[in-house]
């Protein structure tokens, strides 16, 4: 199994200066390289080729020793291979009869990462194993950078790449032949609906809560971001709130990341089978169309409460969640089913009555047929299983 690792970097102020620099030539070369393809495609007709830039590298770095010959030539061979890839969905894509946009210069922040394609060459992982307290990574034209290493690594480590977030760096080890941490059985088996107010509900009841923390920080991120739409293009003041931005950003990714791993772990933990149902989350936070009136004016489409529901299902991160509880059940060796969503929330999970009047309010269900109550999301969540296991039974009688 592969798996990826990520560590937050200790670097000295003088790393930070190198690791900077790093990325920096990195864009360059990117940018340099796509300039390359762009001139040659636009001008000759001609494709330029990864093999052509490749072999291009030796003298690029031969003139510019205190420059792009200080980094490691499998990190830009790497850089080089990422426009490479670039270019090729773009010409699939020209194949394919759309008309996508050429691939685009990446400026400052939009080019976060470098990578070496193999521990060893350029780059080593634990590079001091002898170290009593700390865990090393060394980096070719950077050095010794301490590693606040948080858990083990498991499985062979195949590659290293070192992230940009805000004014934090980030090492990313993805390794081969992690084997699998098995759990052993415990006969249990849940549905879970994935919702605004918790993270999930399972069909047991329990809830799984995004943390207040989040919301807080969700909070102050709305915030930056309407000071920042006050400040001036160019003053000293927008440059500050654009760091501020950034950061918050950053800090709601992680703490969104934390909640999703712990609810993921403890599911996982719990139980054999889980069921959760198909989300398309990006048709789900669309911004509401509006609604002309017909005489020019606009007839409320709820817009108001539909953005206020966008930043929830965006704050709840669903996606994420999903996400790390398929690599977790991977893992763990248990089975993940996938249902249709269609009408699991208007259901009675008792008499199997479907109406949307079932559905009292957001938290409430009471059954217009059977008199049956529940909380909404133990409801769906309920029929969500039931779902799964008939999936399943189905799956396994054919
Ligand atoms: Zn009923």
């Amino acid at each position: 199994m592969r798996r990826s690792f990520k560590f937050l970097l200790r670097p000295t102020r003088g790393q930070v200066v190198a690791l900077t620099a790093c990325l920096a030539d990195h864009q360059q070369l990117y940018n340099a390289a796509l300039e390359h393809r762009r001139t040659a495609y636009r001008k000759a007709g001609v494709t330029v080729r990864y093999g052509e830039q490749s072999a291009e590298l030796k003298h690029i770095r031969a003139d510019d020793p205190g420059g792009q010959g200080r980094w490691s030539f499998s990190s830009q061979q790497a850089t080089l291979r990422r426009l490479d890839k670039a270019f090729r969905a773009f010409f699939d894509r020209v194949k394919a009869g759309h008309a996508p946009g050429f691939p685009r210069f990446k400026g400052r922040g939009r080019f976060d990462t470098v990578e070496w394609p193999k521990d060893g060459d350029g780059c080593r992982w634990d590079s001091q194993p002898g170290h009593p307290a700390a865990t090393y990574v060394r980096l070719q034209g950077v050095g010794q950078v301490r590693v606040h290493q948080h858990r083990r690594v498991l499985g062979t480590v195949k590659t290293i790449s070192v992230k940009r977030e805000g004014s934090r760096w980030f090492v990313v080890l993805s390794c081969d032949d992690v084997p699998a941490e098995t759990l052993p059985a415990t006969g249990a088996v849940a549905g879970i609906d994935v919702g605004l107010v918790h993270l999930a509900t399972t069909s047991e009841g329990e809830h799984l809560a995004n943390p207040r923390h989040l919301h807080t920080c969700a909070e102050r991120l709305a915030t930056a971001q309407r000071d920042l739409a006050r400040t001036r293009r160019g003053s000293n003041r927008r440059r500050k709130a654009v760091a501020r931005v950034a950061a918050l950003h950053a800090k709601v990714r992680r703490q969104r990341l934390d909640a999703a791993h712990k609810a993921a772990l403890a599911l996982v933990r719990d139980y054999d089978v889980i069921v959760h149902e198909a989300l398309k989350v990006t048709n789900m936070t669309r911004r509401a169309a509006p609604k002309p009136d017909g005489v020019g004016g606009h007839l409320p489409n709820g817009a108001a409460a539909k953005s206020g529901l966008n930043r929830s299902i965006l704050d709840a991160g669903w996606g994420v969640f999903l996400t790390i509880l398929s690599h977790k059940a991977e893992s763990a060796g248990r089975e993940l089913i996938t249902v249709n969503p269609a009408n699991t929330s208007r259901t009675c999970s008792r008499c199997g009555h479907c109406a949307a009047e079932n559905r009292v309010t957001q938290a409430g269900f009471r059954c217009t047929a059977c008199g049956h109550t529940a909380h909404a999301d133990v409801n769906a969540a309920v029929n969500i299983l039931r779902a799964g296991l008939a999936l399943r039974d189905a799956a396994r009688a054919a």
